[in-house]
């Protein structure tokens, strides 16, 4: 028989590297929520024509990787209908908005998300089929402020903490203003002017989009290309003096926080939506390597941590009000690979998650009190490992001195008398214990 194996660009997350994911998640709620934002959790799929509309039929996203299928109806009263595993989870957001008529408090909405996205992508090293995002809206009517870019300059110094807090070292944001839906057309009308007399030397993928979606080629990594790139105009050019101006704003305001930042004037991001700011957090360096061997990009050929930006004029593109806004969404996987990189190159490695005690009854007849004693500990707090009273006392230890740092024997006597023995293995030192005073004693230790 075949091995059932999970399905391609997918994996199954064990643990400990699910304890990093937990921390994350944890510092993400602890941070996040000293902005002030609530949680969203939107369903895993929706109607395709949100993501056609939202995300935009001429992105890479959309033409070919999408995990679509026509749902059947089950009944008379159901219509048979395309639906789309979520590749991104903006489109979902801002549909809620508009579902829940959110918009009407007149407050901004701050909402943040954690949770699958799933691409038909070709997988590499950081580059999955099922990937987790950790991302945030900030969306409002415009006179609850949310065009300004001091909320720009906000979530952009929140992810700076978020990263700092994280233990991230050696991140870059990178920043560009793609301007507002006037401006777009006539920079992709320059655009489409300067590739026409060179779009026939480039690869075939950038010759696609030159007809098809002249702004993905600034996108483009392929090395062949860059030297017609750096020939292209710039969007900077372009920007209307509102534009110019709200982005003048945005970084006067993280200088003034000394938030540090490069400008890159290709950075226009894979998605239509985006409109003034756009952003990436990247992080370079290499991932440690045997001796002699010279050592990997961290996230293979992708840098980019997290992206995000403006998209002033999504909520109308889906039938809504007008609620311009401003997000990110951060790649939970590239976040571990990147600190796992950088905690393997430090000097100091941290410890394995020990449990604070492993329980060995020393008869079958004592599994019983044992399960009792360790649902007492874990009570009080303890992270506990429970044996097996059929275990030899030789196979106690040795497992024992394996998962925990100490210890607890539960035999006939420790039974008869409430005083348990203790072995601390980093010490070897051996103690006897009244039950009532464990808790503290391994809490002490
Ligand atoms: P995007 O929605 O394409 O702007 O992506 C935002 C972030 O999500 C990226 O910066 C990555 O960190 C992460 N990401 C996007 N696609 C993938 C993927 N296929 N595998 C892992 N992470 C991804």
């Amino acid at each position: 028989m075949t091995l059932l194996k999970a399905v391609r660009g997918t994996r199954d997350l064990l643990p400990p590297e699910t304890d990093l994911w937990n921390r994350i998640e944890a510092t993400t709620r602890r941070v996040f929520a000293r902005y002030n934002f609530g949680e969203i959790r939107t369903p895993i799929f929706e109607d395709t024509s949100l993501f056609a509309r939202g995300v935009g039929e001429e992105t890479d996203i959309v033409s070919k990787e999408m995990y679509t299928w026509e749902d059947r109806a089950r009944a008379q009263s159901e219509k048979a209908q395309s639906l789309t595993l979520r590749p991104e989870n903006t489109a979902g957001v801002v549909r809620a908005y508009i579902e829940h008529k959110l918009g009407e408090s007149g407050l901004l909405q701050k909402l943040y998300y954690i949770g699958p996205q799933f691409r038909r992508e070709r997988p590499q090293k950081g580059r999955y089929r099922q990937f987790w995002q950790i991302g945030a809206e900030v969306i409002g009517p415009p006179s609850a402020g949310s065009e300004s870019p001091l909320r720009d300059a906000e979530v952009l110094e929140m992810l700076a903490s978020f990263l700092d807090e994280l233990g991230i070292t050696g991140w870059t944001l990178v920043l560009n203003s793609v301007g507002s839906s006037t401006d777009r057309p006539k920079y992709i009308a320059a655009l489409r002017e300067a590739l026409a007399p060179v779009k026939d030397q480039m690869s075939a993928d950038n010759q696609r989009r030159a007809e098809t979606n002249p702004l993905r080629v600034l996108d483009s990594k392929d090395p062949a290309d860059e030297a017609i790139i750096a020939t292209l105009p710039k969007i900077a050019d372009y920007l209307d003096d509102a534009s110019k101006a709200h982005f003048a704003a945005v970084l006067a305001a993280l200088d003034a926080c000394g938030v540090q930042y490069e400008i890159n004037p290709r950075l226009v991001r894979g998605l239509d939506y985006y409109t003034r700011t756009t952003f990436e957090f990247t992080v370079g360096g290499l991932s440690p390597q045997r001796a002699g061997a010279p050592g990997t990009p961290i996230l293979g050929a992708q840098n980019a941590l997290l992206g995000g930006g403006r998209y002033d004029g999504l909520s109308e593109m889906l039938g809504g009000p007008k609620a311009p806004g401003i997000g990110f969404a951060m790649g939970l996987d590239r976040l571990i690979l990147t600190l796992q990189a950088q905690a393997a190159s430090a000097p100091e490695k941290s410890a394995p998650a020990f449990a604070d005690a492993f329980i060995a009854p020393l008869g079958e007849h004592l599994n019983a009190p044992a399960l009792t004693l360790a649902r007492e500990l874990r009570r009080a707090g303890l992270r506990i490992e429970l044996g097996d009273g059929a275990f030899r006392l030789k196979k106690s230890f040795e497992i024992g001195n394996k998962l925990a740092r100490a210890i607890i024997l539960l035999g006939e006597d420790e039974q008869a008398s409430g005083i348990l023995t203790v072995k601390n293995f980093a010490t070897g030192e051996q103690t006897k214990i009244p039950a009532s005073e464990l808790a503290q004693a391994l809490q002490n230790r």
